[in-house]
């Protein structure tokens, strides 16, 4: 027998509808690309935003086209998620930061048939825009006043945002649409193989606004003042464009601006109270705060996610700045979230020192979300805090394949799990640590070393700004860990000052065999270091 209850389709439109009909005047502020502060309230970005469904209708485009976003964070682009979405159409964000072959690699993959490019990623898009095959519009957002004319490709239209939604409606029906149709689309950064499509469902991106509103998660709510930190192009700025509005939460954009200066004056003017972003956007603003002296008082928890955090990064800003630091992890497969670290009740710590070992696992999943550990052959592993194996994840909100892409099919197992292409170890309370990423865990003498592990305990150096563990073959141990090291502005810390780092906090035979400096370790396009980039460098050491 089934419920007699209603059965809504699970939209993005019924967020956006909750958003302005009950909270038109909450603020959403930007910092523009052109300069300066913009700044309205839900109902303007109401108006808005049907004003620019209506004009997209004039490109003839059909249900299930995608738009693409090269763009910062900012109004215009939360104009656009929901535009594109709202109507039936995909949002397809970029990364700025690739290279112009992986964009217009990305571009005619996705088959995009409208850009939308904020000014100061015209250049990138006239590099690119030559190989684009099914381009037919680039819409530059910004008014008439600050309008270049880019030097793109023949035959596509070029097209003011603002002249183009002036003489809109702000009347728009949305669609009923199903909820499993495509919202949304992002790609992996590829840091292995070609970059991979992850298309996000309505249904999919509502339920883990939903996870995302959770108490324990990250939650938004109607004080609260956000400030996504992370980039809406990393796997939708974490799903905040969509929970946010669910709550009326006010939302703060930073631009493309994300130093330490401006995001800590930022902070401090609209009075943020929660932000969202990778460690190395934190260690920035770490080093930031310290060195002007500055405080960040009304922020309340900072989420940080995207790759292994430093201990030291959970200390400085809990013990000097009282923000509480939220550790997360998630993949653009997970739309992102997967876990979270939120001790419960039993399991308060007891001092300061256990609170900080439990804080740098990767925590619990959340409810909508599971995970499980396997062997290579695919045999489920123990939980019990110390056997390593592959993670796998399903969910609500957790990809099924890739868009148009059966590469890595191997990855998508029976009953629904997807390898994560993390090794991890979960412990009998569902507490998850990830050990490593499966392609950069060190095997040696059949033993496996986390290189996250020395990664972070080398980055506890005063004098080290970023440390990377690779690994280097070894005639008799297969592979050894070495440590690559970018030092602090100014300081020369030496070998043994690093290798000293690791005496009495992991066994001897983990100690990495070699010490590296280099000016600068490689970031990708999230902020990521380049493993690959520095194993072609460093792979060939020969250890002395
Ligand atoms: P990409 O896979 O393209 O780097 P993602 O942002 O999807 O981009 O990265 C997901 C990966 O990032 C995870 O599989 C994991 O290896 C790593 N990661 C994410 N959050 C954390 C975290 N809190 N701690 C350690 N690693 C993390």
């Amino acid at each position: 027998m089934l419920g007699l209850m209603q059965d809504h389709p699970l939209l993005i439109s019924s967020i956006f509808e909750h958003a302005v009909g009950n909270y038109g005047k909450q603020e959403i502020v930007s910092n523009t690309v052109e300069g300066g502060i913009h700044r309205y309230n839900y109902s303007s970005w109401g108006e808005r935003t049907k004003k620019l469904a209506n004009a997209l209708k004039s490109l003839n485009l059909n249900q299930g086209d995608k738009v693409g976003t090269l763009a910062w964070n900012g109004y215009r682009h939360l104009e656009i998620y929901y535009a594109t979405s709202c109507s039936g159409l995909i949002c397809h964000t970029l990364n700025p930061r690739l290279h112009p072959d992986q964009v217009s690699y990305i571009v005619n993959h996705a088959e995009d048939k409208v850009l939308c490019v904020d000014l100061n990623i015209l250049p990138l898009i006239e590099k690119a825009s030559e190989n684009f095959k099914t381009v037919e519009a680039l819409v530059i957002m910004t008014d008439e006043k600050n309008m270049i004319k880019p030097n793109i490709k023949d035959g596509i239209k070029v097209i003011c945002y603002e002249e183009f939604i002036k003489d809109q409606s702000e009347e728009y029906i949305w669609p009923q649409l199903d909820e499993k149709t495509a919202s949304s689309l992002c790609y992996t950064s590829g840091t292995t193989g070609n970059p991979k499509g992850v298309l996000y469902s309505h249904r999919s991106t509502v339920l883990h606004a939903y996870g995302m509103n959770l108490k324990d998660v990250v939650p938004y709510g109607a004080k609260d003042v956000v400030m996504p930190v992370v980039p809406m192009f990393h796997v939708n700025a974490w799903g905040t464009p969509y929970a946010a509005p669910m709550c009326g939460t006010k939302i703060v954009f930073p631009g493309a601006k994300l130093d330490g200066e401006s995001i800590t004056d930022l902070m401090n003017a609209e009075k943020i109270t929660i932000s969202l972003g990778v460690p190395t956007i934190w260690l920035l603003l770490l080093n930031h705060l310290r060195e002007s002296g500055k405080r960040i008082d009304t922020v309340k928890r900072l989420v940080i996610g995207g790759s292994s955090c430093p201990r030291t990064l959970f200390e400085g800003f809990e013990d000097e700045f009282g923000a509480e630091v939220i550790h997360a992890w998630g993949m653009t497969e997970m739309s992102p979230l997967g876990t979270v670290n939120m001790p419960a009740l039993a399991e308060e710590p007891k001092n300061r020192t256990e609170y900080y070992d439990q804080k740098i696992a990767q925590g619990r999943t959340i409810f909508g979300h599971q995970m499980k550990l396997v062997d290579d052959e695919g045999n489920d592993l123990p939980e019990d805090g110390e056997t390593q194996g592959r993670l796998l994840s399903r969910g609500f909100w957790v990809l099924k394949e890739y868009y148009n892409d059966t590469t890595e099919k191997d990855r998508f197992l029976d009953g629904g799990w997807f390898d994560t292409g993390d090794v991890a170890k979960i412990d009998a309370d569902g507490f998850m640590t990830i050990t490593d990423r499966t392609k950069d865990i060190i095997k040696s003498g059949g033993e496996w070393i986390s290189s996250i592990d020395l990664e972070n305990i080398c980055v506890g150096h005063p004098e080290v700004a970023n440390a990377a563990v690779i690994s280097v073959p070894h005639e008799k141990w297969e592979e050894r860990p070495i440590v690559i090291v970018q030092p602090m502005p100014g300081k020369s810390p030496s070998k043994d000052d690093i290798l000293n780092m690791y005496e009495g906090k992991i066994a001897k035979w983990m100690i990495p065999d070699d010490v590296l400096f280099t000016d600068l370790i490689p970031l990708g396009a999230t902020g990521k270091i380049l493993k690959n980039k520095l194993r072609d460098q460093f792979g060939g050491h020969k250890i002395s």
